[in-house]
């Protein structure tokens, strides 16, 4: 019976992909391989693919962005895939993949008819037959062109991109720090102003720079995790996206005392398991409502005519704290004490996180 509904599966696959690949072809600039929008839950995201006995093979990381949480085992050469009570492993080049059972803490094997393969030291794996094996849905609509896939797997709560708009609240957030160049200079207009404000440092920033990071807690700032190294996190397994958080977790408390529950995810982007993994942890995931894309050098005047048009109440604004040899955030440390100013004269009050999204300020 098994096998019946396993032939019948693999018959399914390779028609799908049969259908699916001359319309989707599109080349892109940094790989050989092809690319093509997958839509998962609706969602189209994008990714290299390649087949292999006629199924669709994808990079095994890009199951993250089904909600399974997706491991590399490196003494097994082996892709490792989880949710719930089920944990799977793919080995390169072999036929079946095995089943964790807990009961009998053993693996049991079952086939597979695409194995995971390495092209471009890269490990692909066949997309629809992992997302079956977890029960999800997949169809194709030869129409659109589409192929799609229904997880039943509940996202996390959306990043908190504001607090609550009917206060005059704003939260200054600067991030990658801290530093030696930029922070100080910081640190000493805020102090001027009397405001106080929050700082996503990153844990290797941390370890380094010690007696910076107390300074910031000592005059009254927030203190919040945006990772070890500024891992692109989407990029990285599942147990890679814990390390960074904890390690810096970890290297806050040793260094300040402080247990904070607010995380920025470098470039505010996270995978649909990774999210989730942010949740279990018990951290929000902040990110903001006014980018002043200061990284990237923007003048003073800039900066300030993106804060004057998008800042609305419970406005979170984005800027940075880490010097470059091009010194790029010269324009945003002169805009800082005037984007204060402006924004007091409007009638706003400089809050933290914390307390932006503290029960003083529940937003709606
Ligand atoms: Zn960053």
């Amino acid at each position: 019976m098994k096998r019946t509904v396993w032939q019948r599966a693999c018959l399914v696959v390779i028609v799908l992909c049969l259908l699916t690949l001359p319309s989707t072809i599109a080349y892109a600039d940094d790989t050989s391989f092809s690319k093509a929008d997958i839509y998962i839950d609706d969602k189209p995201l994008n990714t290299p693919y390649t087949l292999r006995n006629e199924h669709l093979m994808v990079p095994f990381l890009f199951l993250k962005n089904t909600g399974l949480k997706v491991d590399w085992d490196k003494r097994n050469r082996a892709a490792m895939f989880s949710y719930g009570n089920l944990l799977i492993a793919l080995p390169e080049g072999k036929p079946y993949f095995e089943a964790y059972d807990k009961r009998t803490n053993s693996w049991k094997k079952h086939p597979l008819a695409a194995p995971a393969e390495e092209l471009d030291g890269v490990t692909f794996v066949p997309l629809l037959e992992v997302a079956q094996i977890f029960g999800m849905k997949f169809s194709y609509d030869a129409k659109q062109t589409r192929t799609s896939i229904t997880t039943n797997i509940k996202p996390a709560a959306p990043p908190i991109l504001k607090g609550n708009t009917e206060r005059k609240l704003v939260a200054l957030t600067f991030d990658d720090g801290p530093d030696e160049q930029y922070t100080p200079i910081i640190l000493d207009i805020l102090k001027e102003k009397k405001v106080p404000a929050t700082f996503f440092v990153l844990g290797k920033q941390v370890e380094l720079l010690p007696d910076m990071t107390k300074r910031i807690v000592k005059e009254g700032h927030c203190i919040a995790n945006h990772s070890w190294n500024h891992a692109k996190l989407p990029d990285v397994t599942s147990s890679e996206l814990v390390e960074e958080i904890v390690s810096t977790q970890k290297e806050i408390r040793k260094t300040t005392g402080v247990l904070t529950n607010l995380f920025r995810p470098p470039y505010g982007a996270l995978a649909k398991s990774d999210a989730l993994l942010v949740q279990q942890m018990g951290m929000k995931n902040v990110l903001w409502s006014v980018d002043t894309l200061d990284w990237s050098g923007l003048s003073a005047e800039d900066i300030l005519a993106i804060v004057r048009r998008e800042i609305t109440p419970g406005g979170i604004i984005l800027q940075h704290n880490f010097h470059s040899k091009e010194q790029r955030l010269d324009g945003s440390v002169e805009a800082l004490p005037i984007i204060i100013d402006e924004l007091q004269e409007q009638g706003y009050q400089f809050v933290t996180i914390e307390t932006m999204l503290g029960p003083e300020h529940p937003a709606r």
